[in-house]
């Protein structure tokens, strides 16, 4: 199925300006901010710049200075609200409907600050 970007979604706006944002890290195709209604502690969200829709359709179709970029970004904002060393953390990236995503643009959470439990409920 292609991927058929939407460009008014939330992300989309938060790039644009149009709506505000608790910056962790920018850089120059990523961008990370604190999720609006915190699972954990720590719950931060990487998203990439570019019109992306889900992970595979980034790793399919961003050019590798923004998929270095991302990876990059996720790395120096884990250490940067630290749950790089020591404690840990889950990352999670939602796509399509059966992972319930929520906001078609192409982001990976960073959960901490606490044990997360099982990865998925049964
Ligand atoms: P998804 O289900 O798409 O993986 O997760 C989307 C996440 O985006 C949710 O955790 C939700 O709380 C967060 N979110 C939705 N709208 C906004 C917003 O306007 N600002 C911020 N910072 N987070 C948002």
């Amino acid at each position: 199925m292609p991927h058929i970007y939407d460009p008014q979604n939330i992300f989309a706006r938060i790039l644009r300006g149009e709506i505000p944002n608790k910056t962790v890290l920018e850089t120059k195709h990523s961008l990370a901010f604190h999720d609006i209604n915190p699972a954990a502690p720590v719950h931060v969200l990487v998203i990439c710049k570019g019109p992306y829709v889900t992970y595979d359709h980034f790793a399919a179709e961003a050019s590798a200075a923004e998929i270095v970029d991302f990876h990059r970004a996720f790395a120096q904002v884990c250490a940067q609200v630290g749950v790089a060393a020591g404690q840990g953390y889950r990352a999670i990236t939602n796509a399509g409907a059966h992972g319930m995503q929520e906001v078609p643009h192409f982001h990976m959470h960073i959960l901490g600050g606490q044990v997360m439990g099982p990865l998925i409920q049964r």
